[in-house]
């Protein structure tokens, strides 16, 4: 399979490139933990009285985590970002050039899509903008009726190849699903890098001017926010509040709705904590809030994910920690084999650091879960 990212930096993204100081890709880095069966040790040696997600689900009538009907398709397009953020999940980065989805895999993403009742395709990253065929995604996903979400850090519209975004991505009705880890600036750029800030705001400013984020469902605008630390994010309905008024008070932006998410104990957030010596302190944290009303709205349960390659997930952690789906006999865990009879009938893949989904209000791709 040909990697379509290769060489297809510009180099308008070395430009635009921040992260807090010190800050690399663990790939980039040479980190133990850039191995993801790494990862999954160090989570499963940690002792945990209760820490046995399997068991937890069992104790509140889940035997078995099972799918519902799918709704959400979602392709991750690649791993290549023109940030580097301290809590990125996808260990993302400038340096990921040639995990970036080509062009082959993009028609068969489509090709499966319509094998499916999904309504809604999320396309993500990285930085989604930054795959040479983002644009062609989106068109041939709005042609098929379908709800198309753009998952996008705030900073790539700066860069001169995505100026016209904002406005070609209203005239589609995308809903465009920006993260801000905070409406302050100390607790964004700690997380993202000195200036992302500033810029996220000038990138806000433009959505607002290409008629996002004032209400109108054609053309909304929602935001993500994340906790700047080993803590797990406070309501999301008063920190929904609190940011309108915030961000319309201090820089005169607006926006449609926000969703609150847990850091998951996987990538450069594990990183970040065993660096500080905070892993403990944070599963216990995980497995003491479990809380049983958030399984059924588990994202995992009515959505699909598709890495760069092809290969199928359960959701986009699962994808981080290359833990594929598991595939009847005689079948990949390709989307080339999607069907949507074995896909519907699968059994849930989960490990520890599913209790990042579990824990309080539950944290998903589109939020809390209760
Ligand atoms: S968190 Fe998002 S913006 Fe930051 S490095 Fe990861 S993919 Fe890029
Ligand atoms: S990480 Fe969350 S969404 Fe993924 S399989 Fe586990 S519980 Fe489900």
């Amino acid at each position: 399979m040909t990697h379509a990212g290769a060489g297809a930096v510009e180099p308008d993204l070395a430009s635009l490139e921040a992260g807090p100081k010190g800050t690399r890709s663990l790939r980039a880095r040479g980190a133990p933990l850039a191995s993801t069966a790494a990862q999954l040790r160090l989570l499963d040696a940690l002792r945990l009285p209760g820490g046995d997600f399997e068991g937890a689900l069992g104790a509140c009538g889940w035997a078995e985590l099972r799918p519902a009907p799918l709704e959400i398709f979602q392709i991750n397009v690649g791993r290549l970002c023109n940030m580097t953020c301290r809590h990125c999940h996808v260990d993302a980065g400038p340096d990921r050039v040639s995990e970036n989805m080509d062009r082959e895999t993009i028609d068969l993403c489509l090709a499966a899509l319509d094998r499916t009742g999904a309504h809604t395709v999320d396309i993500t990253g990285g930085a989604p903008e930054l795959n040479p065929h983002f644009r062609y995604l989106v068109e041939q996903s709005v042609a098929r009726g379908k709800h198309v979400m753009d998952r996008c850090n705030l900073t790539v519209l700066l860069l001169p190849r995505c100026a016209d975004l904002p406005e070609w991505l209203g005239a589609r009705e995308v809903e465009i699903v920006c993260s801000l880890p905070h409406y302050r600036r100390l607790n964004t750029d700690a997380q993202r890098g000195d200036g992302t800030f500033d810029r996220s705001i000038e990138a806000l400013r433009r959505l607002n001017a290409a008629g996002y984020g004032q209400g109108h469902p054609r053309r909304r605008l929602t935001l993500v926010s994340n906790p700047a630390g080993a803590f797990l994010p406070g309501s999301q309905a008063s920190l929904e509040r609190e940011w309108k008024s915030g961000l319309a008070r201090q820089h005169g932006v607006t926006f449609d709705r926000l969703f609150t998410l847990a850091n998951m104990p996987i990538s450069r957030f594990l990183d970040w904590l065993v660096e500080r010596g905070l892993v403990q302190e944070y599963m216990e944290r995980l497995v003491a809030t479990f809380n049983p009303a958030t399984v059924s709205g588990l994202m995992c349960r009515n959505t699909i994910s598709v890495a760069w390659d092809g290969t199928l997930h359960d959701c986009d952690f699962n994808q981080m920690l290359d833990l594929p789906v598991e595939a009847p006999p005689g079948r990949r865990a390709h989307v080339r084999d999607l069907d949507r009879a074995w896909l519907e009938a699968r059994r849930i893949r989960t490990a520890r650091h599913c209790f990042g989904c579990t824990a309080g209000a539950g944290s998903s791709c589109g939020g809390a879960t209760t």
